[in-house]
């Protein structure tokens, strides 16, 4: 049964497999023997490899060992989570903030909480797999509207928002495939119009964009956005996920939230690590500022419009196109990896790079290079 499926899946391009991968200080990675510069880590400031945040993360082991023990409602609750989510609030300016085991396990956990029977959710159609989790664990009824488009979601809204008691509207303030903003704004009057709340997932916003702030800042909407979940594991470069919301709805989440609740708390180490990590965020305007910086001189070399954030996707429709462009890349020494259904729909597979603080501008010249001569745009 399962070797017919990978079968399957290996004749129409889309299977998957595991790669040992390792990673140095830089954006140097080495797989199978074979040295690499990657342009697809997440990792968009290189803090997983920053001497602060290593050594707070060594320090905590050392003083508190390696495991939490229990969930944070049992005894997992380490005192250093509470440096870490008024750090969160801070630096995003709400009232308070919670951490998850990841990002993965806040979209899960949140909507469900935020949105129930008799209640209404209006997703992205390209909202993350996570948020998509989050939206089935729900009993709420979700419709999807078409992605970034205003006109859709409002038609929707109009023809069903009154047969609900509350509504949660979902989107990315960054999305991850394509590297596109919401329009926020629209959202956040939308919203209004219609009495719903909003939920980003700015995975991909926050620590690059709005000096650091996210997605929100940079559209100048923060106080605007009731709901707004991040992660540790990307430019944060170590791991967890967060929401930030006001104190009722964060004690609310504390007391149903079932992937809060049911999952054992981070290590202390983590948690170190991540305090050690925003410092740097809510203090480095020039750090935080480099990953689009970066994105923009690849996409100017290219003749591609300007980049809006650190994710720059070219689309070459078919997987087996994308895998083959995947190759040609490696053998000229770049690691970028091919993305495919269902990550992305069905005839939209591409090569999705992604840009850090850690590139250096030649490293930069020469992917844009190698991108014209095998004829990728
Ligand atoms: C990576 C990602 C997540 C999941 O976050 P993790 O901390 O890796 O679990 C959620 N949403 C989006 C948009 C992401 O890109």
């Amino acid at each position: 049964m399962a070797k017919a499926k990978l079968q399957k899946l290996d004749q129409q391009n889309l299977l998957r497999s595991l790669q040992e991968t390792g990673r140095d200080e830089a954006c140097n990675v080495i797989r199978a023997g074979q040295n690499l510069i990657s342009f697809c880590c997440n990792d968009y400031l290189g803090l997983s490899q920053n001497p602060d945040v290593k050594n707070a993360a060594v320090n905590a082991v050392l003083e508190y060992g390696v495991g939490a023990g229990a969930s944070r409602l049992v005894t997992g609750n380490h005192p250093l989570y509470e440096q870490l989510e008024s750090l969160l609030a801070n630096i995003k300016g709400t009232e308070a903030a919670l951490v998850f085991g990841s990002g993965y396990l806040a979209n899960l956990g949140v909507p469900p909480v935020i949105a129930g029977r008799n209640d209404l959710i209006v997703a992205d159609e390209l909202s993350h797999a996570s948020m998509r989790a989050g939206i089935r664990a729900s009993t709420a009824d979700s419709v999807l509207f078409r992605h970034n488009d205003i006109l859709n979601c409002r038609a929707i809204l109009k023809q069903k928002r009154h047969k609900y008691k509350n509504c949660l509207l979902m989107t990315e303030g960054v999305f991850s495939m394509d590297g596109d903003l919401a329009p926020l704004a629209d959202l956040c009057n939308l919203a209004e119009e219609f009495d719903s709340i909003i939920l980003t997932d700015d995975a991909h916003g926050f620590g690059v964009l709005g000096q650091g702030r996210g997605s929100a800042a940079e559209l100048g909407v923060s106080d605007r956005i009731s709901l707004q979940m991040g992660t540790l594991s990307k430019s944060v470069g170590v791991y967890g996920g967060f929401i930030c919301a006001s104190r009722a709805v964060i004690d609310l989440l504390v007391n149903r939230g079932r992937s809060l609740i049911y999952a054992t708390g981070l290590p202390p180490s983590v948690v170190a690590a991540a305090v050690a990590s925003l410092k740097i965020i809510q203090t480095n305007k020039k750090l935080t500022n480099l990953p689009i910086l970066n994105a923009r001189r690849f996409s100017r070399r290219l003749g591609l419009p300007d980049a809006d954030s650190p994710i720059i996707p070219i689309i070459t429709k078919t997987s087996k196109k994308a895998l083959e462009s995947s190759q040609k890349l490696m053998n000229e020494g770049f690691l970028v990896t091919a993305i495919r259904p269902p990550t992305v729909p069905e005839g939209t597979a591409r090569l999705r790079f992604t840009f850090s603080a850690r590139h250096r501008k030649e490293e930069i010249d020469r992917l844009a290079a190698t991108v014209l001569k095998i004829g990728l745009v």
